[in-house]
């Protein structure tokens, strides 16, 4: 605390957001439109191959390496080792082929998955530009110091 500290603007208590709950309801409604158009299911009931990969999905998405804000499923790099590479296979199929019906029955669901699907792009491009900058600043460094060696001969 300084003298200054009251004229500094009061930090806000940072805000956890806890995504899991969200994406879950996402998730499980994009399975039962998936499970209704293709496998002939109806009301909150899914097929047997479905409700297993829908409850593989739910159990591994509390034990997420991200933790409480984790990004999306759909979207992770780590989805093939959190879920195994043939449910996370199966799991990306469906969650792609029926984003369409998805936009039709949940518009708002839709929407806000979709966001946070750009959101996660973003984080992944900034992550890269990230580096691509760390590993360009490097290589500057080494060539300046290059450079002084040879002027201090
Ligand atoms: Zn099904």
């Amino acid at each position: 605390m300084s003298i200054f500290s009251r004229f500094l603007p009061k930090r806000k208590p940072v805000e956890i957001k806890n995504n899991i709950p969200k994406e879950k309801a996402n998730i499980r409604k994009t399975f039962g439109v998936y499970c209704h158009a293709h496998h002939g299911t109806s009301g909150d009931k899914l097929c047997p191959k479905c409700t297993a990969l829908l409850a593989t999905v739910m159990t591994k998405m509390g034990r997420c390496r991200y933790g409480i804000t984790k990004p999306i499923c759909d979207r992770c790099q780590f989805a093939d080792q959190c879920f195994g590479v043939n449910q996370a296979r199966d799991f990306l199929r469906i969650m792609q082929s029926a984003q369409s019906r998805m936009w039709l029955r949940h518009p708002v669901m839709a929407f806000k998955h979709k966001m946070a699907s750009w959101g996660v792009d973003y984080a992944y491009m900034k992550h890269e530009k990230d580096l691509e900058a760390k590993a360009k600043a490097k290589n500057e460094a080494a060539k300046n110091r290059a450079k002084d060696r040879k002027n201090k001969k």
